[in-house]
């Protein structure tokens, strides 16, 4: 007879089945161990809360890295998928960022599919209100019911739902997000371990029937031609692509939203967390934006066979007639209907710099934290720690030491040492600017930089490892062509490559990098290269691309590290160096840093900012 899951000890208990919980269930069982995953719904598992959509820039890189480690994000947003669109197409391959909208429940169906076919997982529904403490370490969880689960590592994935409460004009309703309770008593429990905690908001738009929106009058936006997928494992999309509306607030919407701000949860004074900067709500863009008389509106379905739509970009916490007549007053959207009003929601975070690299706790061993939990927004930034805290708790459970990734090796690195050295005082998002090394942390390569270290760790399967292996020997066999293979600049003229007329012989790698040349200059030369698959070819062209940038990128991080002792001038006018945002430049000036090396330290600082910083300094007369 199977035991019950009270009476199992756990190798790991994951409590919360939304991005970070899915990524650390699956990872831990992917390890081998024996994981009980402790959700308050079933049907809620792989729910979006806001938007639907995965990936964008900084974003899609991390989905690509979830994915090179077999997080399952990537391969399930591939199929469901509705509007792929590479972001940045036009520019550099290290900014660009594939982007899907969301069939939501195609998403979560295939989440909770995924989940109850996974080795070694065994899901059970119930509301943890308590950990259980034994000797200074976490050994279990406790149900709100009484029910005690024991484990050898716990992962703590609540979200937005750690005394979650929501905000709409003059209510106030306890929540986790619309529809679900939130999680006091655990809150309560952390509170009382004497933990680094605070609170922090964010908010969502009303969602609108698409049916009583008048299309026809809207500009269109298309699903790229071919759909860039996410996963390295799939080979096309597959599901039917839609388009998306454009409208825009106007100065009418605007003057709506100005004369109800009291209504608002921020501006009217009734919370205190502090929302997202790079996600503001539409009270913040009228206010925080004023000489601005539009701000553009993306209308996003989502999903083929639901009425409902997303507007992008105007979250909002007004009450909810405010909401309607400012909606009204936009193109296209005269006549609409409301499913579900918008609203804000505050909740509790823990403060990251509690964590070790490897997201457990420092002062309470057994314990790990992924997701918003940590002070974090969106569905990537959650699944990628998810994913590490759930092969960290895995590894701990069967003895192992702790592992973590570098800024140098990926984005997920750059986004935990972040966390965990700057802590946060506003929702973390990722940006490719807080990367020193974006040039090589790129989503085409995602899988060149993780996947043999994953197949090491034993978190990347059989199927995956032989893809990913004849992957290499192919980009190994191109990139030995493209090296070796050499011309004189009259031979680079033949095939219609124009360079200096200095004798040096150039191999294809050298001419790949002169603008408007392409693989297929060369093809009468190395006719092997017909054989080489499209995913090869591009890596080839864009390694090539890149490589005369790499070393100035790792000189110039270097220098970064060199120069950390640096004392910046007490009398220094940071309204004096170029190349500054204003949120940088705003932190500097209120912080004042003594060094360099704690100017780096400031929450939001980029390795952009830092390297201007640098210049400015040594240069200044
Ligand atoms: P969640 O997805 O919230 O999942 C938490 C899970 O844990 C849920 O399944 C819940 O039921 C479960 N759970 C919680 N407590 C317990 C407990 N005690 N016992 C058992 N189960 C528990 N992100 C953006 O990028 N852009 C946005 O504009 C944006 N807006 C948002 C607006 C709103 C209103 C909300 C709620 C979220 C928004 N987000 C946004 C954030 C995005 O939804 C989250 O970052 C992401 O879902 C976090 O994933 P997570 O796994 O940490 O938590």
């Amino acid at each position: 007879m199977t035991q019950s899951p009270e009476n199992t000890v756990w190798d790991v208990i994951v409590v919360g089945g939304g991005h970070a919980g899915c990524e650390a269930a699956t990872a831990a069982a992917r390890m081998g161990a024996a994981t009980l995953l402790l959700t308050h719904k079933l049907d809620t598992i792989g729910e979006m809360s806001c938007n639907p959509a995965i990936g964008g820039l900084g974003k899609g890189h991390l989905v690509r890295e979830i994915d090179a480690l077999a997080g399952v994000m990537g391969r399930l947003a591939d199929r469901s998928g509705i509007q792929f669109r590479l972001l940045n197409r036009s520019k550099g391959a290290a900014v660009r960022g594939p982007r899907a909208q969301i069939d939501r429940r195609l998403y979560r169906e295939a989440m909770q599919a995924e989940l109850a076919e996974t080795p070694n997982l065994t899901i059970v529904a119930a509301a943890v209100e308590d950990l259980v403490i034994e000797h200074g370490r976490v050994v279990g969880a406790v149900a709100d019911d009484g029910r005690l689960f024991r484990a050898a590592a716990v992962v703590l994935t609540t979200g937005t739902f750690l005394n979650g409460v929501i905000h709409r004009g003059d209510e106030r309703i306890p929540a986790g997000r619309h529809g679900d309770q939130p999680a006091i008593g655990l809150s309560q429990r952390l509170y009382g371990l004497d933990l680094n905690m605070g609170r922090l908001k964010t908010g969502t738009p009303a969602r609108l029937d698409g049916r009583t929106i008048a299309w026809e009058r809207l500009e269109m936006q298309q699903a790229d031609e071919t759909p860039v997928p996410f996963s390295f494992l799939t080979d096309r999309i597959t599901v039917p692509q839609i388009a998306c509306g454009i409208t825009a607030t106007n100065a009418r919407t605007h003057e709506i939203i100005a004369a109800n701000l009291g209504q608002s949860a921020v501006y009217g004074g009734h919370l205190s967390g502090r929302g997202p900067r790079y996600c503001p709500s539409i009270e913040d863009k009228v206010v925080r934006f004023a000489d601005k008389d539009s701000h553009q509106v993306f209308l996003e379905p989502e999903g083929s066979d639901d009425p409902t739509v997303y507007p992008n970009g105007i979250s909002t916490s007004v009450a909810p007639d405010t909401q309607l007549a400012f909606l009204r007053t936009m193109a296209g959207l005269e006549a609409v209907e409301v499913i579900r009003y918008g609203y804000a929601i505050e909740y509790d975070y823990i403060d990251p710099r509690e964590l070790d690299p490897s997201l457990q706790m420092k002062r309470l061993p057994g314990l790990w934290c992924a997701g918003q939990i940590n002070g974090t927004t969106g569905y990537e930034e959650a699944g990628a720690q998810g994913l590490v805290a759930g092969l960290n708790a895995a590894r701990a459970a069967s003895g192992a030491d702790a592992v973590t990734f570098g800024r140098d090796e990926a984005y997920i690195g750059v986004m935990i040492d972040d966390l965990v050295t700057r802590g946060v005082t506003e929702p973390y998002r990722m940006f490719t600017s807080r990367a020193e090394y974006r040039l090589t942390l790129r989503a085409d390569n995602a899988d060149q930089r993780l996947t043999g270290r994953g197949v090491e760790l034993g978190l990347v399967g059989p199927e995956r490892a032989a893809a990913f292996a004849h992957k290499a020997l192919l980009l190994k066999a191109a990139d030995e062509v493209v090296r070796t293979v050499t011309f004189t600049p009259n031979e680079a003229k033949a095939l219609g490559v124009t360079v200096n007329a200095d004798g040096q012989r150039r191999s294809i790698r050298d001419l790949l990098a002169y603008p408007g040349v392409t693989l297929d200059a060369f093809a009468a030369v190395v006719p092997a290269m017909a054989d080489w698959p499209e995913v090869v070819r591009e890596q080839v062209v864009i390694d090539a691309g890149y490589a005369g940038y790499i070393d100035r990128q790792r000189i110039e991080a270097e220098s970064l590290q060199r120069e950390e002792a640096l004392i910046l001038p007490a009398e220094l006018d940071y309204a004096t160096v170029g190349g500054l945002s204003n949120e940088v430049r705003e932190k500097l000036e209120r912080i004042r840093p003594r060094t360099l090396g704690q100017a780096g330290r400031i929450e939001g600082m980029t390795p952009g900012a830092l390297t201007a910083l640098l210049f400015h300094v040594k240069h200044r007369r």
